[in-house]
C-alpha cells in the first residue's frame, strides 16, 4: 500500500489531517507568512542547501556514525544501531535546527534572534549560532527554569545571549513561549523567532522537520551500506518531536520499517507528574496549533513533568499526532526509573553515556526487546550526550 504521504502533509493551511495550523494573533500573520515565503524560496535552492550542508560538516559534525552496539545486541537479543547525535556539536541533535533557521534568518536579513526555552537546551542551541552568525540573541526563560538549570544560563552567557528571565504565571517554559511571542509581535520587522522543536503554528513545524531530516537520510544510506536493508523499526524520544520525527520521516513511507515514539511517562501512573502529551494527552490549541496537549478540564495548560529536561513539554508536534492517528507511528513510556535504569545500561555495556531523553527511547527498547528476533535490526536515534544530565543523575542514584 502507497501511503502518498509526501505531497500531503501539511496542507496549504499548515494542516495534518486536523491537527496543526495557525492559531496566532492576527498581528503575527503577516510574519508567519513571510517566513513561509522566505523558506519556501531559499531552503530547497542549491546555494541554501550547500551552504548549511558545509555548515553541518564542518561546523556541527555532520555526518554522525551509524554505530553497530555490539554488546547491547547481544543483551537485547537484535541487531541494534545507534545513530551519534549526541557528538554533534553542543551534545544533541539541536544544531541541525538552529544552523539552519539562522542560516534562514541572515538571508531575510534579521538583525536579531530570540527563542524561549525550558532546560536551556535549546536556549543553548540558540546561543552558539547566534554567537557564530554575529547576531544579538535574547533568550525567554522562566524564573523557575532559570533557577533550576543554572548551568545552561551560565553556558548561553558564555556566549553572549541575554536571558530574559520571565516571572509571570507558573515561571516555565509556558509563559517564556508567550513573552517570546510578545517580543516577535513588538519587533518583527527586524527579528527571527527561532523555534526549538517541531511544535508552534506552521510553517515552524515544517521548517524544522526540514532542518532535521538530515537524521533519516544519513539513517537510510548508512543502513543500506551496512545491511544492504532497511531496518524493521526506528526508535526515538519525543519531547516537542523533532529528533523523532527527522529520523523517520525518510522512512514513513516505508512501511516494513515500524516507528516508535517514545514519551516520559514521569513518575509512574500520576498523571499530573508527566510529560507524555501524545499517549495522556487531550486535543487542544497550545503554542499556535492544534495538537494533543495536557491540560485540565477548564482546558489550562498543565505543568508536564520528566526527570529528563527535553521531555518536559506539555505539548507535541502536530505531525506525531496525525502519525499517531493514522496508525503510522507507535507509541510508547518510559518512566524516571525505567530510564535512568536504560542510562546505566548503555553507558555501562557501550562506553556512551546518552541523554536521559534518548535513554527513555531506549528503556522502552527494553521493555519490548522480546517483540524482536536475533536477526532484527533496529536503530536508536541517540538524541543527546548526557554531559548535562550528570547532577541529575547522581541526585537519583546517590554516590556510585
Ligand atoms: C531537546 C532534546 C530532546 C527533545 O526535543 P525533541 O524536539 O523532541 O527532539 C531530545 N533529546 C535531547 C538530547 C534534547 O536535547
Amino acid at each position: 500500500m502507497n501511503l502518498e504521504y509526501y505531497n500531503k502533509y501539511p496542507d496549504e493551511h499548515g494542516k495534518f489531517g486536523k491537527f496543526g495550523g495557525m492559531f496566532t494573533p492576527e498581528v503575527l500573520m503577516p510574519a508567519a507568512e513571510e517566513l513561509e515565503k522566505a523558506f519556501n524560496s531559499l531552503f530547497y535552492t542549491d546555494k541554501f542547501q550547500k551552504e548549511l550542508n558545509l555548515l553541518l560538516k564542518d561546523y556541527a559534525g555532520r555526518p554522525t556514525p551509524l554505530y553497530y552496539a555490539k554488546r547491547l545486541s547481544e543483551k537485547l537479543k537484535c541487531k541494534i544501531y545507534l545513530k551519534r547525535e549526541d557528538l554533534l556539536h553542543g551534545g544533541a541533535h539541536k544544531i541541525n535546527n538552529t544552523l539552519g533557521q539562522a542560516l534562514l534568518a541572515k538571508k531575510m536579513g534579521k538583525k536579531r534572534l530570540i527563542a524561549e526555552t525550558g532546560a536551556g537546551q535549546h536556549g543553548f542551541a540558540t546561543a552558539i549560532v547566534g554567537a557564530f552568525f554575529g547576531f544579538p540573541t535574547e533568550i525567554y526563560m522562566g524564573a523557575e527554569d532559570v533557577e533550576r538549570q543554572k548551568y545552561n544560563v551560565l553556558r548561553m552567557k558564555l556566549l553572549g545571549a541575554k536571558i530574559r528571565t520571565v516571572t509571570s504565571g507558573s515561571q516555565t517554559l509556558k509563559d517564556a513561549i508567550n513573552e517570546a511571542l510578545r517580543d516577535w509581535i513588538t519587533n518583527v520587522q527586524t527579528t527571527y523567532y527561532l523555534i526549538g522543536s517541531v511544535v508552534g503554528f506552521h510553517p515552524y513545524p515544517l521548517i524544522v522537520r526540514e532542518f532535521q531530516r538530515i537524521i533519516g537520510k544519513e539513517i537510510k544510506k548508512q543502513i543500506l551500506e551496512k545491511e544492504n536493508k532497511l531496518p524493521n523499526a526506528i526508535f526515538a524520544c519525543i519531547g516537542g518531536g523533532s529528533n523523532a520525527i527527522g529520523a523517520f520521516y525518510d522512512f514513513i513511507e516505508d512501511q516494513s520499517v515500524d516507528l516508535y515514539g517514545v514519551e516520559a511517562e514521569g513518575k509512574k501512573n500520576d498523571p499530573n507528574m508527566t510529560g507524555a502529551s501524545l499517549n495522556l494527552g487531550t486535543n487542544g490549541v497550545f503554542h499556535g496549533a492544534h495538537i494533543k496537549v495536557l491540560q485540565d478540564k477548564y482546558g489550562q495548560i498543565k505543568t508536564s513533568y520528566s526527570v529528563s529536561a527535553g521531555l518536559d513539554y506539555p505539548g507535541v508536534g502536530p505531525e506525531h499526532c496525525f502519525l499517531k492517528e493514522i496508525k503510522r507511528l507507535k507509541t510508547g513510556m518510559a518512566t524516571d526509573e525505567e530510564a535512568l535504569s536504560a542510562f546505566n545500561l548503555l553507558s555501562k555495556t557501550e562506553g556512551i553515556i546518552p541523554a536521559l531523553e534518548p535513554a527513555h527511547a531506549l528503556a522502552y527498547l527494553v521493555k519490548i526487546a522480546d517483540k524482536f528476533d536475533k536477526n532484527d535490526i533496529v536503530v536508536l536515534n541517540l538524541s543527546g550526550h548526557g554531559g548535562k544530565d550528570l547532577g541529575i543523575v547522581q541526585q537519583f542514584m546517590g554516590d556510585l
